[in-house]
């Protein structure tokens, strides 16, 4: 099987702050914004800067600190602010896909405990890869599914064939399509995945893909993923993703 095996380096991992678990008591680096370092670019309150944690051996690391409340989510922001973040977010990688340095660029979010992060603080990332093997990233049929809504060209889908199993939401555009839609698409995916996808949900992704002119933004809900999965390569295809699509529709359109 082919596949990207990437060094991790532990030793730096271990001295990163974590803020997503209670009985740990780190301040939060991304509220102290006195003290950020490295910082690139900024939009009022939204911050894009180097990762000062460089875990990925090989990569150029960075953060977008999405704004100065420390305990906010997606959902929570205006639509402005929303796609202040967004455009930050697309603006850095494009920039650093089309600089000529690297293979591949990722871009993602996690958010909550289940989801790989460890800083609350709303932020995503960006990794750069000199080397990477960017058609062992994805397959674009993951991207596919049944269609929400369509605006200006740009789609929100449910995942006919998920990457993991449940409840994958994609947002199909470009970089030359409004980012207005694509933001929108985003927040409500987000906001029904935290509040009427499951009782008690805490943790989601966001992974950014770009293959030919498109971009994609897939929202994975997490939990203890599926030992099927996790052992085999098993996926599975829900029975009810028609009623995710149409309590979406009922819900934000
Ligand atoms: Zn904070």
């Amino acid at each position: 099987m082919e596949i990207n095996l990437i060094k991790f380096d532990t030793t730096i991992g271990r001295t990163k702050p974590v803020t997503l678990i209670d009985d740990r008591h780190d301040a939060c680096p991304f509220c102290d914004v006195e003290h950020l370092t490295d910082i690139i670019d900024t939009d009022d309150d939204i911050i894009f800067l180097k990762n000062k944690y460089n875990v990925v051996v090989g990569a150029d690391q960075f953060v977008l600190i999405e704004g100065r409340e420390c305990g906010a989510d997606m959902p929570d922001y205006s639509r402005e602010h929303m796609i202040r973040v967004l455009t930050m977010g697309l603006k850095h990688w494009r920039r650093l896909l089309e600089c000529g340095r690297y293979d591949e660029v990722l871009f993602f979010k996690n958010f909550g405990p289940l989801s790989g992060g460890t800083i609350k603080h709303p932020h995503m990332q960006l990794v750069a890869f000199p080397e990477l093997r960017a058609e062992l990233l994805f397959d674009p049929i993951e991207l596919n599914g049944l269609v929400v809504e369509r605006r200006d060209g740009v789609e929100l889908n449910v995942s006919t064939c998920p990457r993991i199993g449940f409840g994958e939401l994609n947002v199909i555009s470009t970089f030359e399509l409004p980012i207005d839609p694509m933001a929108e698409f985003i927040q409500a995916g987000v906001h029904y995945l935290m509040h009427h996808f499951r009782k008690n949900m805490t943790s989601y992704n966001i992974f950014f893909y770009h293959r030919d002119e498109k971009i994609y933004a897939k929202m994975i809900p997490r939990f203890a993923t599926s030992p099927y999965f996790v052992g085999y390569n098993i996926r599975f295809r829900p029975n009810n993703l028609e009623r995710i699509a149409s309590e979406l529709k009922a819900f934000y359109f």
